[in-house]
């Protein structure tokens, strides 16, 4: 059995906590509070104790999903990517960038929060920008 703690961030909100991962033969096992990480000193709250349930969940989503008649039928990447470029074209064309607004969330990176609001700035045209951390 291989058995490992693998230092991270809690991803749930923008505190930032240390966590150490414990890693056992490849797989994710549980949290654990970085007692040596200057944000949370050893600390988490619930939903940091818990971060590591969602990477093995059976709800967790593992590929684009399109909506068609009503249903939800599973795609692939390439299809997914060019179904939403031709929509953003179509809704562009017709009503202009400023119909198109783009929120992010602290659940993702701060690198991932930025190449949204550059994506929606120099690729949508828009500076529609907004995250949850303002809500
Ligand atoms: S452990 Fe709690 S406070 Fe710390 S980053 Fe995660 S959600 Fe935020």
């Amino acid at each position: 059995m291989e058995c490992k703690l693998v230092p991270s961030v809690c991803s749930y909100c923008g505190t930032g906590c240390g966590v150490l991962f414990e890693v056992i033969n490849g797989k994710i096992v549980s949290t654990l509070p970085m007692k040596t990480h200057p944000v949370n000193e050893g600390k988490l709250c619930i939903k940091g104790w818990n971060l590591h349930e969602h990477v093995n969940s059976f709800m967790r989503l593992k590929q684009p999903l399109v909506k068609t008649f009503g249903r939800f039928i599973k795609t692939d990447w390439d299809e997914a990517i060019q179904l939403t470029a031709d929509r953003f074209r179509e809704i562009i064309e017709k009503y202009g960038p400023d119909s198109i607004g783009v929120l992010v969330s602290a659940k993702i990176t701060n690198e991932e929060n930025y190449l949204a609001q550059k994506f929606a700035r120099a690729a949508i045209g828009t500076n529609n920008v907004d995250h949850c951390a303002r809500l």
